[in-house]
C-alpha cells in the first residue's frame, strides 16, 4: 500500500467504499417517486433497488422494477429467514429491503438508489454505514396538504396522512441532505447533483488516485 492509500484508508479498515447507495425518504404526496424516475433516466449508472412488499400492485407498477409483490406469508416467511436489511408494516403493509441486491449491487461495485421512509432508513443507516441520506420535502406545508386533499381520500385518511407526514419529517435532522421539490426538474437535478458530488468525494476515488503516488 503506498503512502496516499495509507492516509486515505488508515491502513486497511476505515474505508469509504467507492460503490455508493442512495436513500430516498418523503413524506407521501412529495412526487417522490417522479424524481427518482427521472433521476434514474439521466444516471442509468445507479439501480433502483426494489423492495419487496404485501401492498397490491398500482396501475403501471411493474413486478421486480417497481417492487416485488408478495403475499403477507411470504413476507414473514422472508423476515424470518433473515433476507431483509430492514423492513417496516407501513398503513397495514409490509415493507422490506433485500439484503441480497443491497450486497450483490454494492458488492460488484454498482450504487443503488433505495426508496425508504425513516424508520427504515434509519435502520440501515445503523446497520450499513456509508450510505448518503436525501429527504425531499414539499415546497410548504400548505402544499402538502392540497396534494394529500388532491389524492380524493376522506377527510379522515387525510387528516392520518398528514399526521404522518409531520411525523417523517421530524427526522429530517439527521439526513445529509433536503431538497425542496417545487419543480420536478430542478427537484431531479438537485439529486443528480447530490449523486455527481458523492461520486466524486475523494475518499471514493482512493483506487483511481493510488496509482499517481506509485
Ligand atoms: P408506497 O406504497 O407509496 O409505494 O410506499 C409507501 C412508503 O413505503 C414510502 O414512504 C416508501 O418510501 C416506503 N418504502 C418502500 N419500500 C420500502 C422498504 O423496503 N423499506 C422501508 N422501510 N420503506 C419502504
Amino acid at each position: 500500500m503506498n503512502e496516499f492509500k495509507k492516509q486515505q484508508t488508515g491502513g486497511a479498515s476505515h474505508r469509504v467504499n467507492a460503490a455508493l447507495f442512495m436513500v430516498v425518504s418523503a413524506p407521501s404526496g412529495t412526487g417522490k417517486t417522479s424524481i427518482c424516475r427521472e433521476f434514474l433516466k439521466l444516471c442509468p449508472n445507479i439501480r433502483f433497488s426494489a423492495s419487496s412488499t404485501t401492498r397490491p400492485p398500482r396501475p403501471g407498477e411493474k413486478e421486480g422494477v417497481d417492487y416485488f409483490f408478495v403475499s403477507e406469508e411470504a413476507f414473514r416467511e422472508q423476515i424470518r429467514k433473515g433476507t431483509f436489511v430492514e423492513w417496516v408494516e407501513n398503513y397495514g403493509h409490509y415493507y422490506g429491503t433485500s439484503k441480497e441486491i443491497m450486497q450483490d449491487v454494492l458488492g460488484s461495485g454498482g450504487d443503488l438508489l433505495l426508496d425508504i421512509e425513516p424508520v427504515g432508513a434509519k435502520a440501515l443507516k445503523k446497520s450499513c454505514p456509508g450510505g448518503v441520506f436525501v429527504f425531499i420535502l414539499p415546497p410548504s406545508l400548505e402544499a402538502l396538504k392540497s396534494r394529500l386533499n388532491r389524492r380524493g381520500e376522506i377527510p379522515e385518511v387525510v387528516q392520518k396522512r398528514l399526521g404522518k407526514a409531520m411525523d417523517e419529517i421530524k427526522e429530517i435532522v439527521w439526513y445529509d441532505y433536503v431538497i425542496i421539490n417545487e419543480d420536478l426538474q430542478d427537484a431531479t437535478d438537485c439529486l443528480r447533483s447530490i449523486y455527481i458530488a458523492e461520486k466524486s468525494r475523494r475518499e471514493r476515488l482512493t483506487e483511481k488516485i493510488g496509482p499517481f503516488f506509485e
